[in-house]
């Protein structure tokens, strides 16, 4: 063992949340920051071209996660992409940027312990990383580390989407991010001149040349060093060797909704119980550390086109070289596609304050891990929709008390009747979007589900052998009040000193969208809480 370097703050996990810590953190010359990452860097070019999500949802840049078998899903055993490298899921994402609804926040806060958090007050993080180039005013920031972007040209297959939405009752919105999240249209990406704008991107490039800022790629956190309740440091391995960093300040822990409890547990915070089975001492029994996995479980309907109308006409060999040159001469084309370019925010329950159900249209299909496609040769495309606050809440725990064995992560998709009942519905209106007329115009068949599909019963069937991760597990070590909190509102973990939680994992509950935004925006937010109380 290496004798421990020192540092103010040692940050684990250089994701979407750590990134953009490592920036903040690192504004003040005086203070020392580490950044550890498991993952490598972002180098593949695939990251940096917008279209490359549809290469990206399994191999070396994630962690290659699959769930537990579900018992409401028919015990599949579901690949589970996370990502592992420089800017963690922003770096494979489909850089759908959306923020979710107001009244997320404001539950956060008036319902779920976590004052400082209602949407009034957590705005200006949003708008103080949004660098958006199209939209302005109150509900936009301009001048943001994240580049956000409209689709130059979106594909003909998307512009025929959001018609046939249009003509199945949806009104057109052009901004979800705005006053009014409810409609269709093309989502705004967190994509910047044509290239991925991830948090690796936005956040921690720039500023890289800090003499105060280390960043250490492919080094493992281990676990949290203890000096009583106080934590003063991490061990880590280093591509074979395992080192120490101090952390004079604070240890800071960013390493995603899976990595997170895991090491929480490893480093004896958790369930008293569950530390016991696995033989690792308790540094602080806390009960909610790994439970209230919360995440989207989306539902695809794929149909076959005509012709060769969608995306996938590109993944031939001629296909791919006129438009990797395209992109090459002039940035636009399909590679500066993030793939997921339509979407929209509807009502399963037609009585809801708010909308229930999100859609992702893709102009393509076969896009993802794990998601049926049209016949090898055909081109389609496809539909997601997700119910937006799912009722059924899983765990992350421990297989064995080493760190090279992967977390047992448990969804426990469908684990709430509720939610089975809203996929359904999602399902059932997203064939409907498909049979309107701009799009039924260049659709050969709808194959997923095909038409034996009819009853109540086989569509919850569907939905049950269908359905998947949409890759937003939160809330694992939540933020509040109650017995099963795991960090305070200002992001401390409870019962010690010297630890926060800054990353998904802190949500004390799902927000209804897409989750890479409402990270930035907690990482933002507890920049100036641990800057605020040095
Ligand atoms: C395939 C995919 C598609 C998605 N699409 C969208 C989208 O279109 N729009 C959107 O808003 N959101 C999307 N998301 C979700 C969004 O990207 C995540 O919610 C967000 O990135 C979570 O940020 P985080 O900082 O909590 O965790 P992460 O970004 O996952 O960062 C955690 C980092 O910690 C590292 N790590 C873990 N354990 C350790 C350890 N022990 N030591 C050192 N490092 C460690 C990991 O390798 C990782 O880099 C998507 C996610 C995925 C995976």
């Amino acid at each position: 063992m290496m004798a421990a370097r020192g540092f103010d703050y040692v940050i684990v996990g250089g994701g979407s949340a750590g990134c953009v810590l490592a920036n903040r953190l690192s504004e003040d010359s005086s203070v020392r920051v580490l950044l550890l990452e498991a993952g490598g860097s972002d180098w593949h070019p695939l990251i940096h071209m917008p279209v490359g999500f549809a290469k990206m949802t399994d191999g070396p840049q994630t962690w290659g996660f699959s769930t537990t078998p579900q018992i409401h899903a028919n015990n599949r055993e579901i690949p589970y992409a996370q990502g592992r490298v420089l800017g963690g899921g922003s770096s494979i994402n489909a850089e759908v940027f959306t923020r979710g609804n107001p009244v997320d926040y404001d539950r956060w806060a008036n319902e779920e312990g976590c004052e400082g958090w209602s949407f009034d007050e957590i705005k200006k993080y949003f708008l103080r990383s949004e660098g958006n180039t199209f939209f302005a005013g109150d509900w936009h920031g301009t001048d943001g580390p994240l580049g956000v972007s409209n689709l130059a040209d979106p594909q003909p297959m998307t512009r025929a989407f959001v018609q046939s939405c249009q003509e199945a009752g949806l009104p057109y919105n052009p901004d979800f991010n705005g006053p009014v999240q409810e409609g269709a249209g093309v989502y705004q990406t967190t994509i910047r001149n044509a290239r991925r704008c991830s948090a690796a991107v936005g956040y921690l490039k720039p500023v890289m040349k800090r003499a105060n800022l280390t960043v250490e790629i492919h080094c493992q956190a281990h676990r949290i060093l203890f000096d009583g309740t106080r934590a003063v440091g991490v061990e880590y391995d280093c591509k074979g060797t395992l080192k120490q960093a101090h952390a004079d300040q604070e240890v800071i822990v960013t390493a995603g909704a899976i990595g997170t409890p895991k090491l929480m547990l490893l480093s004896g915070i958790g369930p008293q119980a569950h530390l016991a089975d696995h033989g690792i001492k308790a540094v602080q029994d806390l009960a909610g550390v790994g439970e209230n996995l919360t995440d989207h479980f989306g539902v695809d309907i794929v149909a076959e086109l005509t012709g060769h109308q969608s995306l996938d006409k590109y993944g031939k060999p001629l296909g791919m070289l006129t438009s990797g040159l395209q992109y090459a001469l002039f940035k636009t084309g399909p590679v500066a596609s993030n793939v997921v370019e339509g979407g929209a925010f509807w009502y399963a329950d037609r009585s809801a304050d708010v909308p229930d159900l999100q859609f992702h249209f893709l102009a393509g299909a076969g896009a993802e891990a794990g998601v049926p496609s049209v016949p090898k040769g055909r081109s389609g495309i496809t539909l997601n929709s997700y119910t937006l606050r799912p009722k059924a809440r899983g765990t992350v725990r421990l297989r064995s008390n080493q760190v090279g064995d992967m977390a047992l992560v448990d969804p426990n998709f469908l684990g709430h009747p509720d939610d089975l009942k809203t996929s359904v519905e999602g399902v059932k209106q997203s064939v409907e979007i498909f049979r309107q007329k701009s799009l039924q115009k260049y659709i050969q068949q709808i194959r997923f589900p095909n038409d034996s599909i009819k009853t109540q019963a086989e569509f919850e069937e569907y939905a049950r052998q269908n359905g998947r991760t949409s890759y937003h597990p939160t809330c694992t070590c939540k933020m509040g009040v109650d017995e099963m909190a795991v960090v305070d509102p200002q992001l401390r973990v409870h019962g010690v000193e010297g630890l926060r939680i800054c990353d998904s994992s802190a949500m004390p509950s799902l927000i209804g969208s897409n989750t890479n935004a409402p990270t930035i925006m907690m990482a933002e937010k507890a920049a100036d809480m641990i800057r605020s109380s040095h």
